[in-house]
């Protein structure tokens, strides 16, 4: 069984650029409709069941807004 995991994103950290979006393979991170103090939709965690805790989100995330947490 592969490990699941969960990620944290720090919302106000986000400037909206999409890689992590991008690479996560399970389709787990969405835009949000909110928008952050600094005018930016921030990237959400859409907590669908099929994090693997890669992590690859959180190496691509060049503000360091992402934590990610193995169960
Ligand atoms: S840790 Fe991996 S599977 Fe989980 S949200 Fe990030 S990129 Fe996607
Ligand atoms: S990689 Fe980081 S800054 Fe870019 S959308 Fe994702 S959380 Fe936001």
């Amino acid at each position: 069984m592969a490990p699941k995991g969960k990620i944290e994103i720090d919302e106000e950290l986000c400037k909206e650029c999409g890689l992590c979006i991008t690479v996560c393979r399970t389709d787990n991170i969405a835009f949000s409709s909110r928008l952050n103090s600094s005018g930016f939709h921030p990237a959400s965690f859409k907590d669908n069941g099929k994090c693997t805790g890669c992590t690859l989100c959180a190496v691509m995330c060049p503000d360091g807004a992402i934590e990610v947490f193995r169960a």
